[in-house]
């Protein structure tokens, strides 16, 4: 069956990694930006690997300097998003790329990305909420800025801190400070761990970072004794099958991958697209993907959804009004 108008929650999507290529390059051509390095003759994003893809992302993102761009970015890619069947949406947002880490520059991207949400929700049905993240390959002096800007701004749109970027550029325990800037404000917590990293760097999240939801965390199979931790504490993994597949991140293509095995073995798993031009996925074909692989159907791919709306970073009441929404025939 096509699964793109069954209703889905999704909770690991970099807002400008999500950005439509027609969108950028519309807007570059506006802004009279030559980013015709970063496309492939078809149109889509061009890159080699992982390295090379997050170079392409950041030019991409030399495009988008104003508020009102990032405007026009929330409402294209919540109208993307809304076309899969996506719901609730949250979405993974930089101050460095929004103001440069100045608190008082972000509050006005902020607002912006605000305004679009709420026109999102009127014109699409599709509810997002906002997670501030750190860029690890900026260093942990960096990474203080956006964890002030996201305790500063916390609130019914912004509700959680993360971090993402090159995995292994230095260790979780490096990044406490930001971290702990971000729990004491109140903020929900994820961090990126166990994409490129192994068992241990997941681990090592959990110790040092103390996060509620891992960001990925697949290799979190090699290590039992990890899985069944965190099989016992319930902690959800936001897992991404199609971005692993084409990063190579993990082996044995969409088959091989561990997200059955570690729902197997009651591991709190969840679907999301991460960055979904890029790696030509949608959330239409991550379900499509697992269906093949796995032959998941709608009894699983509601178990996920339930799963991802008991770990979303939002209100009681969204998720009372999103669970009905799920529990509605697709
Ligand atoms: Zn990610």
């Amino acid at each position: 069956m096509s699964w793109q108008s069954f209703p889905k929650v999704e909770l690991h999507l970099h807002l400008e990694g999500a950005a439509p290529p027609a969108f950028i390059r519309g807007l570059a051509a506006e802004k009279k930006i030559d980013l015709r390095g970063i496309f492939r003759e078809d149109g889509s994003y061009a890159y080699e690997n992982f390295e090379h893809f997050l170079t392409v992302y950041e030019a991409a993102c030399t495009v988008l300097t104003t508020p009102e761009d990032y405007r026009r970015l929330t409402l294209a890619v919540l109208e993307e998003s809304a076309a899969h069947g996506v719901v609730y949406s949250e979405t993974f947002v930089s101050p460095d790329f929004c103001g440069g880490g100045d608190v008082e520059a972000w509050r006005d991207y902020l607002a912006a990305m605000e305004e679009a949400a709420a026109e999102a929700e009127r014109k699409f049905g599709i509810t997002l909420k906002a997670i501030v993240t750190s860029i690890r390959h900026f260093g942990p002096d960096k990474a203080r800025a956006p964890a002030i800007c996201a305790a500063e701004t916390k609130g019914a749109f912004l509700t959680g801190y993360g971090m993402a970027g090159a995995e292994m550029v230095g260790r979780p325990g490096d990044y406490t400070w930001a971290f702990d800037c971000a729990r004491e404000a109140g903020l929900h917590l994820t961090c990126h761990a166990g994409e490129w990293g192994g068992p241990d760097m997941v681990a090592d999240t959990l110790r040092d970072l103390a996060p509620e939801r891992i960001g990925h965390g697949v290799n979190a199979i090699h290590d039992p004794a990890l899985v069944d931790r965190l099989a016992e504490a319930g902690t959800v993994l936001e897992v991404c099958p199609g971005s692993n597949v084409v990063l190579n991140a993990t082996p044995g293509g969409w088959s091989g991958h561990p997200i059955a095995r570690l729902r197997e073995r009651g591991v709190r798993v969840t679907v999301s697209t991460d960055d979904p031009p890029f790696f030509h996925t949608t959330m239409t074909r991550e379900y499509e993907g697992l269906e093949k692989a796995f032959g998941w159907g709608e009894e699983e791919f509601r178990a996920l959804n339930r799963t991802a709306l008991d770990a979303a970073f939002c209100d009681a009441d969204t998720k009372t009004r999103i669970g009905t929404l799920l529990e509605g025939t697709p």
